[in-house]
């Protein structure tokens, strides 16, 4: 039986990524309030907020400084835009921030309101380089399967997931997918991490040469996989794919919008893996996810690139009313901050080996085949056989069932395609509450090894 308020958002909202069927009987979970790494229901239940939202609230819930740092912005500017040469302070002031941050040669920032606006920029900066460049058919883009980059039609078409594709009409032509680098999953039998990165990137190699490299722009990929999966790279993964890139002048685009701003223990996931793109997309944790901000980094040869266009073209012909929004940028500019006074980058470097440490324990649990992750951020992935790593029919919806099970044990976790769950807590977690975090999910798995048995699931 739903609540009144529940029934009434039935009745209402469109639900992103949800099953829109099963919806209308299960209903919504309403928050209402959250509190440090807690979140509490319209019945004030608590539950520990094991996904940091959706991968973003770094800082937690009620950061009183975020909340002025808002409400002193809505109070003296709430909006002015950055078109035709306005600015305003906050935004000056975040692009410098960032530019001294950021982990690659940055000439200038492009601000966005989300990831998939950011990567959307990304395709559209590639292609706009590459005509300033006189080299037109240099426009293809190559990302991973199962590769998030999010839903807008350029980005939605390099994400290489099937929900965002099947009915869609997409990818776009000219968006390439090659392999995912789960070694876990798709490594053949006996292939060590170093061997299972390098036929990844001779599989690259061969796609760029079979389409001819003047006709491939760029390879996009998150450091950490993280709606496909949850997934870290095999060793030598970053290293080996860097030399094909290089090899063939394909630019490299970071996805940095899970793992920017610490959630590796490093302030970009490039540094901690090892990449060196030429752009970063950043997103999310940019203000701990209180309000709606991304963009993307500019080398200085894109930057000539873009002037030189503009002064043919009279105009960059890009940008959205909320590029720079001043209230999100003032929010940023308040997160990096405390980032920075309060060590939350070197705290996640030193909490990281006990929530790893909890977090591949559970690979010791009957029905979990794989758990692992790096940083603040981990996967595991349920199955049915540990030997043949064998999984249930997807139908069962294993994975959903244990996270509603961690859900009733007051702990939110995320299933992903695959049987797997995602688990990616606020970077200022405690240790206890890491422990609280990893011991409800044993009980959900215990709870969901007991529903698999009383099912009968084979
Ligand atoms: N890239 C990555 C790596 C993401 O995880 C996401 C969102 N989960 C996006 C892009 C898209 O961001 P948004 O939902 O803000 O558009």
């Amino acid at each position: 039986m739903l609540s009144n308020l529940a029934t009434r958002d039935v009745e209402t909202l469109i639900h992103p990524y949800t099953n829109l069927s099963t919806f209308r009987e299960t209903g919504p979970l309403v928050l209402e309030r959250g509190h440090g790494v807690w979140v509490y229901d319209s019945d004030g239940r608590p539950y520990l907020e094991g996904m940091a939202g959706l991968w973003c609230t770094a800082l937690g819930y009620s950061n009183e400084e975020l909340v002025e740092a808002a409400s002193e912005q809505m109070s003296r500017l709430p909006f002015t835009h950055l078109f035709s040469g306005r600015s305003h302070d906050p935004a000056i002031e975040l692009a410098e921030t960032l530019k001294e941050l950021m982990p690659i040669p940055t000439s200038k920032i492009f601000f966005t309101s989300s990831g998939s606006e950011a990567n959307d920029t990304q395709v559209k900066l590639t292609w706009y380089l590459n005509n300033a460049l006189g080299r037109p058919a240099k426009k293809k883009i190559i990302s991973r399967i199962k590769g998030y980059h999010g839903v807008t039609v350029a980005s939605a078409s390099m994400t290489g997931l099937p929900a965002n594709h099947a009915d869609w009409d997409l990818p776009l032509p000219g968006f390439l997918h090659v392999g995912c680098p789960h070694h876990y999953r798709f490594a053949e039998a006996g292939e060590t991490e170093e061997a299972f990165s390098q036929r990844l990137a001779d599989e690259l190699e061969a796609l760029i040469l079979r389409e001819g490299p003047d006709t491939v722009a760029a390879f996009v990929a998150e450091p950490v996989m993280g709606a496909g999966g949850a997934i870290a790279p095999p060793s030598g993964y970053f290293e080996k794919i860097q030399a094909v890139l290089d090899r063939y002048d394909v630019r490299f685009i970071a996805d940095e919008v899970i793992c920017g701003f610490g959630r590796l223990g490093t302030w970009f996931g490039s540094e901690a893996l090892g990449m060196r793109p030429d752009s970063l997309s950043f997103a999310k944790a940019v203000t701990s996810g209180y309000m709606p901000l991304g963009g993307v980094s500019i080398d200085e040869p894109l930057y000539k690139a873009l002037v030189s266009q503009s002064a043919k073209l009279g105009t960059f012909g890009h940008g959205t009313t909320y590029s720079g929004h001043p209230v999100a940028c003032a929010v940023a500019l308040k997160t990096i901050e405390i980032y920075k006074r309060d060590r939350i980058v070197e705290g996640v470097a030193e909490k990281a080996p006990h929530f790893q440490a909890r977090l591949s324990a559970l690979a010791e649990h009957p029905i979990v085949g794989e758990a692992r992750g790096i940083g603040l951020i981990g996967g595991l992935e349920i199955v049915a056989d540990k030997n043949s790593k064998r999984q249930y029919d997807p139908k069962a919806g294993v994975a959903a069932r244990c996270v509603a099970f961690a859900q009733a044990e007051g702990l939110i976790v995320r299933f992903l395609a695959g049987d797997r769950i995602a688990v990616c807590p606020p970077l200022v977690i405690s240790p206890d509450e890491i422990d609280t975090l990893f011991d409800r999910l044993i009980c959900a798995l215990d709870r969901t090894e007991a529903w698999i048995a009383s099912e009968g699931l084979t």
